[in-house]
C-alpha cells in the first residue's frame, strides 16, 4: 500500500521513529508521500530511511502557513524544489479558512502560485481544503488547462462537489475521516470511482477507528483500506491493487519495489 499523505517527518516521531516505520512496514505500507508544511520540513524529510519503505518528497507551504507577504522569489523558489527529480509533488496547498480567513487573499494567491508550478512540473498538486470547498474548486478550474493534476487530500465533500473535482481532473485522498461514525463520507464515497482514489492518513492527524484521537500513524491506514473494501464489496487486496496503482500513475512512479 501507498500511504500518500503523511508528516512523518514531524517532531511528533523523533522517539519512536523507527518503531512508527516497523509497524508501518508490517502493515504494509511500501511507500510514504511526505507532504510540507514549509520549506523547513524539507530537512526533516531528508533524514528518513528503512530499509522496507520508499519514502518521497513533495514540497510546499501549507495554507495556515502563509505569511502576509509571500516572499517575492516565493515561485522561483517552489519551483526550484519541485522541479527537481527529487520531489514527487507540490503541496500541500489549498485553502482553509476554518483556522483564520483573515489571510484568504494571501492563501489564494499562494494556492494558485502552486497550481502553476503543478503545472509546469507536471507533478500533482496536493490540496488542502477547510471549509473553503467552493474556493478551493473554483480555483481549480480557473488553472485548469488539461495539464493539471492533483489530489484532494482527506476528501470530506459532498457528492455533487466530488464529482466536479473529478471533472476537473482531480483524484481523491481518502484518509481516517471516511472511518468515523456520522461524518457521512463513507456514503459520498460509494458513489464515487474507486480508480479515482488514493489512500492516505495524513499523519499524525485525523487517526481513523478504531484509533480516532491518538496520534495517527502510516500503519493505520489498513483500517482505512478496511473500510474502503467494506464500501465497495472487495478484498483488502483489490483496494490495494486498485489504490496503489492509481498512486504510481499520478506520482509517475516506475518502481517495480511497489505492487
Ligand atoms: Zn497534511
Amino acid at each position: 500500500m501507498i500511504d500518500t499523505h503523511s508528516h512523518i517527518y514531524l517532531p511528533t516521531f523523533d522517539d519512536d521513529r523507527a518503531e512508527v516505520h516497523d509497524r508501518a512496514a508490517e502493515a504494509g505500507v511500501e511507500a510514504i508521500f511526505m507532504p510540507a508544511i514549509d520549506f523547513d520540513s524539507i530537512t526533516q524529510m531528508e533524514k528518513l530511511h528503512h530499509p522496507e519503505i520508499m519514502f518521497y518528497k513533495m514540497a510546499g507551504v501549507h495554507p495556515c502557513d502563509v505569511k502576509e507577504d509571500l516572499p517575492k522569489d516565493f515561485t522561483e523558489q517552489l519551483f526550484g524544489f519541485c522541479d527537481s527529480d527529487d520531489f514527487y509533488g507540490v503541496g500541500e496547498s489549498g485553502l482553509d479558512y476554518y483556522w483564520s480567513t483573515d489571510l484568504v487573499e494571501q492563501q489564494k494567491e499562494s494556492f494558485r502560485i502552486h497550481c502553476k508550478v503543478a503545472k509546469q512540473t507536471g507533478k500533482p498538486i496536493i490540496i488542502h481544503n477547510r471549509e473553503s470547498t467552493v474556493d478551493m474548486l473554483n480555483i481549480i478550474e480557473e488553472e485548469q488547462d488539461g495539464s493539471l493534476k492533483g489530489i484532494w487530500h482527506c476528501f470530506n465533500g459532498s457528492l455533487e462537489e466530488g464529482k466536479r473535482a473529478l471533472d476537473l481532473g482531480l483524484h481523491l485522498g481518502i484518509g481516517g475521516v471516511a472511518t468515523f461514525k456520522n461524518a457521512g463520507v463513507d456514503k459520498t464515497v460509494a458513489r464515487l470511482p474507486l480508480e479515482k482514489m488514493v489512500l492516505e492518513t495524513d499523519a499524525p492527524y485525523l487517526a481513523p477507528t478504531p484509533k480516532r484521537g491518538k496520534r495517527n500513524e502510516p500503519a493505520f491506514m489498513k483500517y482505512t483500506a478496511q473500510k474502503l473494501a467494506g464500501i465497495f464489496g472487495v478484498s483488502l487486496k483489490e483496494i490495494d491493487i486498485a489504490t496503489t496503482k492509481t498512486a504510481k500513475q499520478l506520482f509517475g512512479l516506475n518502481s517495480n519495489d511497489i505492487q
